[in-house]
């Protein structure tokens, strides 16, 4: 496999658009020498003489005669103590994009190429600083949107996961290794695996990966939130209840254009889980062809959403319209929370009938904000309650971490149950190995260019 490790790579590694500094990041063999080329330090003392960990003060000069470009300030990294374990200098100019683009293009014509997204952590990862886990970690806290993913990340980055994750293997490794001295020696005594001994040590391994994949379920949820959709006939308040939702609470991404021109994906954060939300048409029987597509559409958000808000207006009595989509709702089987809207004007619904069919019913009133924080609470609770499950098509980070871990645990469960079966050794030890194999591609120890670039093409360039 050829990672190109010998180049030097250079982005620019902060955001896009108009900011007080930016920061162009540059990491290889050639990096100090691309830096004596293009800054000019006001001390005498040129970049490749500094010592690692050290601000230089200076200009980014460029051109046949050296004009000053920008003033900026260099940071020397030398590796192997150094984000990518390799020679990095990242150098600090004033943000906007000209600036950057000038500093950027004169690194390039320094002897350097244009880092490919995510090529810095995939360095980071290929130099052995960090384990797979740990990149996809990186990734994890970019994307953060709530204090709580963000706390995730860091303790993914930490190396919380793959120091369990090593623990396990070394207990399988140990075990193997006895299974194998009882198959290569068998009339050697002491060496005999004793399945007495072996047989609590396996499933010890199961409970702690139960405990370590439930964990990381809660962990994607997070991450990645609960997709919500509010579904109701129209003129129930959906539209209503989404705008006091944001009131009430941050909007992480203020109207984030959805795939459709009429629904619009928000995300609010309530106590610290991510809920992607959408408002749907509410079109019970479409009437002309644009009708039927927004019903379409909002046939296809609630199949994806993992829960759906059913809104009903309180000053009115059920209608056909009310039930039928209720019944379309439980048909799919996912968690719902009935709201009854318009709690502030005479009520007429029939509540009860409402709470035969679903057990979570809150009346509150969009337009006056009042009980909100009930509904809230209510989502919140479920989320606890484990009552919200998250479907497993969306790909991510985490999920292949969640396979990955569901893989050991099979492999595990057989080598128990050949053990109990009294199978012979070979085939424990099999099981056994098959586990290994798998428990190694979540870390990275064992990996295919494929995943990696799998991995990093969903980073951003300069990370
Ligand atoms: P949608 O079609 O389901 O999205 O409904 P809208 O959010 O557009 O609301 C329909 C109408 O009901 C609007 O005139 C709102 O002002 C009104 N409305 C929404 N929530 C309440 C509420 O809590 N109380 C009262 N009295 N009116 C409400």
């Amino acid at each position: 496999m050829k990672f190109d490790l010998e180049d030097t790579i250079a982005a620019i590694a902060t955001a896009p658009g108009e900011a007080g500094i930016g920061i162009v990041r540059i990491s290889g063999p050639a990096s100090l020498t691309i830096a004596d080329k293009v800054f000019r330090p006001r001390s005498a003392r040129m970049p490749s003489h500094c010592k690692g960990f050290s601000v230089h003060y200076g200009w980014i000069v460029g051109g046949g005669e050296k004009k000053k470009i920008d003033e900026a300030l260099l940071t020397v990294m030398r590796g192997p103590k150094s984000y990518t374990r390799e020679d990095v200098v990242e150098i600090s100019c004033h943000g906007g994009t000209v600036a950057l683009r000038a500093v950027l293009d004169l690194a390039l014509e320094g002897g350097c190429r244009l880092a490919h997204p995510g090529e810095f952590t995939k360095r980071a990862f290929l130099n052995g600083r960090i384990d797979l886990s740990q990149a996809e970690a990186v990734l994890d806290i970019i994307r953060a949107k709530t204090d709580s993913a963000l706390k995730i990340g860091i303790q993914q980055l930490q190396g919380i996961l793959s120091r369990e994750l090593h623990k396990i293997r070394e207990t399988l490794l140990g075990t193997l290794a006895q299974f194998e001295a009882s198959i290569d020696f068998p009339e050697e005594e002491p060496s005999q695996v004793n399945p007495d001994e072996a047989l609590p040590v396996l499933k010890a391994l199961q409970k702690k990966l139960g405990a370590i994949l439930e964990e990381a379920a809660h962990g994607r949820l997070y991450r990645e939130g609960i997709s919500t959709v509010i579904c109701g006939r129209p003129n129930v308040g959906k539209s209503s209840l989404l705008n006091a939702l944001l009131k009430q609470e941050r909007s992480i991404v203020t109207p984030l254009a959805g795939t459709t021109r009429d629904t619009i994906e928000e995300i609010i954060d309530i106590k610290g889980i991510p809920i992607r939300i959408v408002d749907t048409a509410g079109i019970v029987e479409p009437k002309d062809l644009v009708e039927r597509k927004a019903v379409q559409r909002t046939k296809r958000y609630i199949d994806t959403a993992d829960l759906a808000i059913l809104v009903f207006d309180g000053s009115r009595h059920l209608s056909s319209a009310d039930n039928l989509l209720t019944e379309k709702l439980l048909k799919k089987n996912k968690a719902v929370i009935a709201v009854i809207n318009k709690m502030d004007l005479k009520q007429k619904i029939e509540r009860s009938r409402i709470l035969k069919k679903i057990d979570s019913v809150i009346s509150l009133s969009a337009k006056k904000i009042k009980n909100i924080d009930t509904l809230e609470e209510a989502i919140v609770s479920l989320v606890h309650k484990g009552k919200i499950c998250i479907p497993e098509s969306i790909l991510t980070s985490n999920m292949r971490h969640i396979q990955g871990l569901r893989a050991v645990q099979r492999h595990i469960h057989e080598a128990v149950v050949s053990l109990q079966e009294k199978l012979s050794l070979e085939f424990v030890a099999h099981h056994i190995k098959d586990a290994l194999g798998r428990l190694d591609e979540i870390s990275g120890a064992k990996f295919s260019e494929d995943l990696l670039d799998t991995i990093f093409s969903e980073f951003c360039i300069g990370k």
